[in-house]
């Protein structure tokens, strides 16, 4: 199923929670930044042990102080016009971040609006997408898992909400 919330991610009290991290995944700005100081420092720690990330693929750990037991962490493409694979490597995400959910029998996932901010990608595009890529997940898996999209901004609730009613 395909939900909506608003706000700060590192709130929501689901299995896990997503990071729209950098390759180095040793902390940054924007949900990044969000999650490592309401996880806690453990969580530093933990990523430290990782070797990083590729854009598209996805790593995952616990959540430490966080009410979400595990957090997963993606590599958004950084938006260069749209013609460097960023669609390809944002849909990856999703999905990557989809089969470590499975894997760990997650039954309930929030997702931030990956590369949508420093990264830049269109934030329309970015949305449907996300959208897009889930819904074929949950369909060619056939498994029962809750999908959050958390929307940081009114303009992204506005863009999900149309999204999800077509
Ligand atoms: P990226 O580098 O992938 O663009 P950002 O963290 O800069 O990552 O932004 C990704 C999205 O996360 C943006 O839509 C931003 O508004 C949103 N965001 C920032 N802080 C939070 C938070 N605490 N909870 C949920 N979403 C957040």
């Amino acid at each position: 199923m395909l939900k909506l919330d608003a706000g700060d991610i590192t709130h929501l009290a689901v299995d896990a929670i997503v990071n729209a991290a950098n390759k180095s995944l040793l902390g940054g700005g924007g949900v990044d930044g969000a999650i490592h100081r309401a996880a806690g420092p453990e969580l530093l720690e933990a990523c430290k042990k990782l070797n990083g990330c590729e854009t598209g693929q996805a790593k995952v750990t616990q959540g430490y102080n966080l009410p979400a037991r595990f957090v997963i962490h993606t590599v958004g493409p950084v938006w260069k016009g749209g013609d460097h694979g960023e669609a390809e490597l944002l849909k990856s995400c999703y999905q990557e971040s989809l089969k470590l959910a499975v894997e760990h029998d997650i039954r309930s996932i929030a997702f931030p609006c990956i590369s949508t901010g420093v990264y830049r990608y269109p934030k329309q595009e970015a949305a449907s997408i996300a959208v897009s890529s889930c819904k074929n997940f949950l369909q060619s898996r056939g498994v029962e898992l809750d999908i959050t999209f958390c929307c940081f901004g009114d303009d992204d609730l506005d863009i999900y909400r149309q999204l999800l009613n077509s």
